[in-house]
């Protein structure tokens, strides 16, 4: 059974799966395995205990406050909405968001702002008990599906004839606005536990009901109760009421095509959803929803690790815990609270593909207004889970404005540095934890230098990378800044090798030359790391240059005219020979004094590119168009025993010295990456070998 397979029973699995589950663990044969799956079944179990108690516990903690004792008496006065109301209603109802379910997320953020605004006067004012002074501040929900009436109500501040005229029937006239105001000059008061600013949230219940009742006492001494109704067409109406309670109900008549919206569940799932960590206790039907706690607005010293990890397998839908934890709070260029995780378990299969979402959800004053927020972390840093809020933002953004803001523009590009800030240090201060985190994440940093159009933000990341270098241990890794410290006194560039491993990289006539220069290379073994080196280009004013590319420019490698064995004359008749045989396949043919237990090298102006080219396109062109393409130069080292040979039987016996000279430009191509298939070699090498033993 796979991990991934086990994970699935464990998480829907019953007691009878633990003989399982112990046989499993004695049959993992690494220490590692073992512990994760511990952790696994551990996590696990609690999870189930804490739901188990949840559960309980609501079974006996049922506690509502809604009831019907409500009842408008009296003369009631009508009132017509302002014109422009009017518009705007129709414009708030039809489109001003995305989706339906978000009334709810509106109207329980008017009811926490009415416990806010309450929790605060109590703090300054004193107020009685009358006033409010010590009753409960709770939010409940009910639902009535028979009769398709969703209710929300809260104990808070309440509305007086007045308030409700003006905050009611006039759209964008924001009470909580004017609150504000009031007490901005004011000590003691935070303003980022209120929600409304825009007065528009309250009319987007006329997305899903024809009718909307308000039943409110405000805190005031000596209120009246109030009922207020609409059926959002063009008037609405006022009177007293009797039997209502402090604060404010709002009962919502649902239109038959919105009746899922008075199904427990369904409620349930949207509170979970978007207000989750809203400051007061919402209760659903007398069940408490929210119980975890908003960790990103608590002072970092005061989370423990237990309560990142619960908060992190909450938001992240998880089992192992965070490796890393960034609790980063800043207020200009804007305002930010966030909490980043950086998963320690290795990255699944969904994360690693590029149609996955990032992991971070982005909220306003604890109020969800998207998760999977795509726009405020560039996609490469999808790995990361966790929870991202700003004042700044406007509730009712829409998705598809969210994608064009220019504070999320904003938002994006302060988180991204930040993070990358933070990997930075993790990288100096946590090295054994950094490279562990690389081994599994280094991937996504790679895909971020390749994506990203922002040279500071790609020099940033490419000081994440980490490399096995000439001058380390197989194994050891370094990164591109600690290369810079130590190169040699008259080196400019930084010089990396790409080979599919580093036995085949140390192999390599390119490496050759660089070994006996003393120069340090950085072995780049994974697929797709020359391409990324290519795209970062330089780093601490650096270039850096595969060895390949600086074999093919430096002109001092050409100057070799010091021969063991024969003279200049002898050693241009070869190279003019050679032109001959491989015409149209070797553009320039020279000879080197960098190789030294190779006999030849083939070199192309831009080694990274070409081969990529190779593996992706080249089927498509003929073999002229290819080598025209390609321009190889074939570089030859004279003192080698092959070329010495060579140099006696091109006139001896010509046919041989064609297999061969031939056959050493093909082993060449073969050798700079630049041949796809290894295979189609086999003919002309048996060729040679048949010529050779022909003596024999
Ligand atoms: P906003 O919340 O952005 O101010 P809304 O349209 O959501 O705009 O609400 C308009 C105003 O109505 C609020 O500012 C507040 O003064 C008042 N209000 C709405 N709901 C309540 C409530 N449950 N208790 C007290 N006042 C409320
Ligand atoms: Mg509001």
């Amino acid at each position: 059974m796979s991990l991934c397979r086990f994970q699935q029973v464990i998480k829907f699995g019953k007691p009878f799966l633990r003989p399982v589950i112990f046989n499993r663990l004695k049959s993992l044969s690494s220490e590692a395995q073992r512990q994760r799956l511990s952790a696994l079944v551990y996590n696990h179990a609690r999870s189930i205990s804490s739901q188990a108690a949840a559960e309980n516990s609501t079974e006996t903690d049922y506690h509502s406050i809604i009831n019907d004792t409500e009842k408008a008496t009296g003369e009631s006065s009508k009132f017509e909405f302002q014109s422009e109301t009017r518009m705007l209603l129709d414009i708030v109802a039809k489109s001003l968001y995305s989706d339906k379910e978000v009334f709810v997320r509106e109207l329980v953020s008017n009811a926490s702002d009415a416990l806010e605004k309450l929790r605060y006067l109590r703090s300054s004012e004193n107020l009685s008990v009358d006033e409010g002074g010590d009753r409960n501040l709770e939010i409940h929900i009910g639902t009535d599906k028979q009769n398709r009436v969703l209710t929300i109500q809260d104990t808070g501040i309440g509305m007086t004839r007045e308030e409700l005229i003006s905050n009611l029937g006039t759209i964008a006239r924001s009470g909580s606005k004017a609150f504000l105001e009031k007490l901005k000059e004011k000590q003691g008061f935070d303003a980022s536990n209120i929600i409304g600013q825009f007065g528009v949230g309250f009319y987007s219940a006329f997305m899903v009901a024809d009718k909307v009742e308000v039943f409110t006492k405000s805190y005031a001494k000596d209120s009246e109760g109030l009922h207020w109704s609409t059926d959002g067409s063009g008037t609405f109406e006022i009177s007293q009421a009797q039997g209502v309670q402090p604060g404010t109900k709002i009962v919502l008549y649902l239109r038959q095509d919105c009746r899922e919206f008075s199904d427990d569940d369904m409620i349930n799932r949207i509170i979970k959803k978007y207000s989750n960590f809203v400051g007061s206790p919402i209760f659903v039907n007398g069940k408490k929803v929210n119980v975890i706690q908003p960790l990103w607005t608590m002072e970092p010293k005061d989370v423990t690790q237990d309560q990142h990890a619960e908060f992190y397998r909450f938001i992240g839908n998880c089992y192992d815990s965070p490796r890393f934890t960034l609790h980063y709070s800043t207020d200009a260029p804007i305002n930010i609270r966030a909490l980043l995780y950086f998963p320690d378990e290795k990255p699944g299969l969904f994360e690693s593909s590029t149609n996955s979402s990032v992991g971070v959800s982005l909220y306003s004053r604890k109020i969800l207004i998207l998760s999977k927020a795509d726009a405020i972390l560039p996609k490469w840093l999808r790995f990361v889970k966790g929870v991202v809020d700003s004042e700044d933002i406007p509730l009712n953004l829409s998705r598809e404005l969210l994608q064009n803001s220019a504070l999320i523009t904003k938002l994006r590009s302060v988180l991204t540095s930040r993070i990358l800030k933070f990997l930075f240090d993790r990288s100096v201060k946590q090295t054994e934890e950094f490279n562990q985190f690389y081994k599994n994440y280094g991937f996504f940093l790679k895909e971020g230098i390749v994506m990203s159009n922002d040279t500071t933000e790609k020099e940033d990341i490419g000081k994440l990378l980490r490399f096995e270098s000439s001058t380390k241990e197989a194994g050891e890794l370094v990164s591109l800044p600690e290369y810079c410290k130590r190169l040699a006194p008259d080196q400019k560039d930084i010089f990396y090798l790409a080979a599919p491993s580093r036995t085949l990289a140390e192999q390599s006539p390119y490496y050759e030359s660089f070994k006996k220069r003393n120069l340090e290379v950085l072995f780049c073994t994974e697929p797709y790391d020359e391409l990324v080196l290519m795209h970062l280009a330089r780093i601490n004013n650096h270039n850096l240059t595969s060895v390949e590319k600086e074999m093919r420019q430096n002109t001092e490698a050409e100057k070799a005219d010091q021969f063991e064995s024969f003279n200049k004359g002898e050693v241009d008749n070869l190279i003019n020979y050679m032109k001959k045989v491989l015409d149209k396949k070797a553009f320039e043919i020279k000879t080197t004094n960098r190789l030294e237990s190779h006999p030849c090298v083939v070199t192309v102006q831009d080694m990274a590119s070409a081969r990529h080219f190779i593996r992706t396109q080249s089927h498509q062109l003929d073999e002229n168009a290819h080598y025209n393409l390609l321009q190889p130069r074939f570089e030859i080292n004279p003192n080698h025993p092959i070329i010495q040979k060579l140099v006696k039987i091109s006139s001896s016996d010509p046919e041989l010295a064609e297999l061969l000279t031939k056959q050493l430009f093909m082993n060449s191509m073969v050798g700079a990456g630049l041949v796809e298939d290894p295979r189609t070699l086999l003919t002309s090498m048996n060729e040679l070998l048949a010529k050779a033993l022909e003596k024999y």
